[in-house]
């Protein structure tokens, strides 16, 4: 188990910079996602912790002692790949074996071991297969069986669910957790589904353009992103964005909007300037008395809620609501925002104005 520090990571790749300065602390027995779109920058991270890339500069700490520069081999990191890479000619037993083998580990040693793991995997019965036979989840956990019987210090796993089927894919996901509670080791988990990094993170550092966005628990992430990428990326349907320009006079705790005024947070009452007003579809209402009228351009129903695409004066809003309501395409209603939800975005940094960070901290303007 470990702690494992970031600090000021870069990575060039020729004149193109694929990391640029991350600091973030992975705490010891953490589950943590690195998680953002293609070419982010996540997978080149990964790899410098794990020592398969060196860093152009900044510093790496495992349980305190600095491996930046230092070689796979001695950083006791185990790095799952996909999880389906096994040895195919060897049996279940063999290829978890492996890794104790070639450390020169003693037959009786390793054979503990094995059961050992086999046990935690619940893949006793099987260990005497051939791999070439065993369905998807078994060659998951056999996969796993091979990283985890060495004891690393931590675990790299790179889009290990990524290959598979939606509903397979819940089930290892929900199974890789478990098997984490069981046995605290830290975890540092590549995935650019936000959803998945959500359901399993304990944090999670979102990146863009290989620049850290934010960092943090799933649940400050969500509700006070940082920036607008991190608020679009993370949720779906994604916040809705609408633009205004103007002034929030000291003393105002209302902005207007198409006309329509609506109450804000008390710590924006300085912004200004080109402003991104922000709000998520499960804080927009469907309000009688609301003079912001939309008209219904499309409903999509998923159950116990639906989600309802509404055409305003400053763009779409999609608002989430009971799936009991009764609405229509073509309909034209009243929208209503509850204001202690609003993140004010300054439009061009793209930065909130009021984040978890800086709560009442108004630096702008
Ligand atoms: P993906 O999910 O698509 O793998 P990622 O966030 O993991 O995306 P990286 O694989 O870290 O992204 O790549 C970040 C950027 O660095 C990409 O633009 C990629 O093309 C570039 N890159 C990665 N490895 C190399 C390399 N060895 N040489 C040159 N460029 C590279």
């Amino acid at each position: 188990m470990a702690q494992i520090i970031i600090k000021n990571l870069r990575k060039d790749f020729g004149n193109f910079t694929a990391v640029k300065a991350s600091s973030f602390t992975i705490e010891d027995g953490e589950f943590f996602m690195l998680l953002g779109p293609s070419g982010c920058g996540k997978t080149t991270t990964l790899r410098m912790i794990a020592g398969l890339e060196l860093p152009t500069s900044g510093e790496i700490f495992i349980d305190g002692e600095e491996v930046s520069q230092k070689p796979v081999s001695q950083r006791d990191i185990a790095f799952v790949f996909q999880m389906f890479a096994l040895y195919p000619h060897l049996n279940v037993r063999q290829n978890i074996s492996y890794p104790l083998k070639s450390q020169g580990m003693s037959k009786a040693n390793i054979s503990a071991k094995v059961a050992e793991v086999a046990q935690i995997l619940g893949i006793e019965d099987i260990l005497k297969k051939p791999v070439g036979g065993l369905s998807g989840g078994d060659r998951q956990r056999v996969a796993l069986g091979r990283a985890i019987v060495r004891e690393p210090k931590a675990f790299m796993m790179d889009e290990p669910l990524g290959a598979l089927d939606a509903e397979f894919r819940e089930r290892m996901s929900e199974e890789l957790r478990a098997l984490h509670d069981r046995m605290g080791a830290t975890t540092v988990y590549v995935t650019h589904d936000q959803l998945e990094a959500m359901q399993m993170g304990d944090k999670i550092v979102v990146m863009n353009h290989g620049s850290v966005e934010q960092f943090g628990v799933p649940q400050q992430i969500y509700d006070w992103p940082a920036t607008l990428f991190v608020a679009d990326f993370i949720g779906s349907p994604s916040m809705n964005f609408l633009e205004f320009s103007g002034e929030i006079s000291k003393g105002d705790t209302q902005v207007a909007l198409s006309r329509q005024v609506f109450g804000i947070p008390a710590q924006l009452q300085n912004a200004k300037g080109d402003l991104v007003f922000g709000v998520r579809p499960e804080h927009v209402s469907l309000d009688d008395n609301s003079e912001y009228i939309g008209e219904i351009m499309a409903i999509e129903y998923l159950g116990t809620t639906q989600i309802v695409t509404i055409k305003t004066l400053n763009g779409v809003i999609k608002a989430r609501i009971s799936a009991a309501k009764i609405v229509e395409v073509g309909q034209n209603v009243g929208l209503a925002f509850d204001p202690q939800t609003i993140t004010i975005f300054d439009k061009a940094s793209g930065v909130a104005l009021l984040s978890e960070a800086n709560k009442g901290v108004l630096d702008h303007g």
